[in-house]
């Protein structure tokens, strides 16, 4: 009987262990079609947010580099959602990271990228920003103010072998009425005018940026899920870091594109709205 009540007592122990292995430790949210539409919040999202850190680590990740990580702070408090910059990931840092990681300090680049991107490279990297010829890394995100003058001067730096670092290969900006070039499109100018691909792609899907925030809050992926709204971009990367993927529909992908998706882009959960994550995902 005691040996009986022992088995028993170890077979809930492993049960109990298994259970705490897989609970969850961190929910990821993307930021626009999830947090908020454009300037509109997602009813019922920032509450959410709030019952969650309760509870667990709340983290935000997004492809934008036009921002910086403070700027993300100050954007996400219009929303009603408290953040701090450490909670943050854009492939903004991303790449300011990639660069200090892989080159070091105090480095020549020369950014097709907007202020945010530019504020990254110089205060994480002590980057010297030049603005033509002499740069060892050329960085690539978004630019609304793209010229021909910049493009000339990136495939310059890149023919001359400067390294080749891109935010995200978006290929298209969702608008309020369709679409504009994203920055995979700005970068494909210069693919095709040096014939080199990017030596590395920071944003989503890769898993480069889920995996440095993951790591800097020591969270393992199997431990935490990923709130997004595309099929193609976050679910792929949720699924192919090892976390659990929550597709919401208040975003670009919709009910009917699920069935559709390839194997690797399907999520493991879909919500209507991210303010239903925490019971969803059994957190409370
Ligand atoms: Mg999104």
């Amino acid at each position: 009987m005691q040996i009986a009540r022992s088995k028993a007592e170890c077979g809930t122990n492993k049960k109990l262990n298994a259970l705490l292995l897989h609970m969850l430790q961190a929910v990821v949210f993307d930021m626009d079609g999830v947090l908020y539409r454009g300037s509109m919040a997602i009813p019922g999202v920032a509450g959410e947010i709030s019952r969650l850190k309760r509870h667990v680590q709340v983290l935000f990740l997004t492809n934008n580099a036009t921002k910086s990580r403070a700027d993300y702070v100050r954007h996400l408090s219009e929303f009603g959602i408290i953040a701090h910059a450490s909670e943050v990931m854009t492939s903004s840092f991303g790449c300011a990271h990639y660069v200090r990681e892989n080159f070091g300090r105090g480095k020549k680049v020369f950014v097709i990228g907007e202020q945010g991107l530019r504020d990254e490279m110089e205060i994480e990297t002590g980057a010297k920003l030049v603005d033509g010829w002499g740069a060892k890394i050329v960085v690539v995100g978004l630019d609304r103010q793209v010229t021909y003058a910049k493009l000339e001067a990136a495939t310059r730096n890149l023919a001359a072998g400067a390294a080749f670092i891109l935010a995200n290969n978006d290929p298209t900006l969702p608008k309020e009425h369709g679409y504009a070039p994203g920055s995979g499109a700005i970068a494909s100018v210069l693919t095709v005018a040096t014939g080199r691909k990017p030596d590395v792609v920071v944003g989503k899907p890769s898993t480069y940026l889920i995996g440095k925030l993951l790591e800097m809050h020591h969270v393992k992926a199997s431990q935490a899920a990923f709130v997004g709204d595309r099929l193609e971009i976050d679910m792929r990367m949720a699924n192919k870091a090892g976390m659990k993927s929550v597709l919401v529909l208040t975003g670009v992908a919709k009910r009917g594109d699920v069935a559709k998706a390839q194997k690797s882009d399907k999520p493991d959960i879909v919500l209507s709205s991210a303010a239903k994550v925490g019971k969803a995902l059994g957190i409370y």
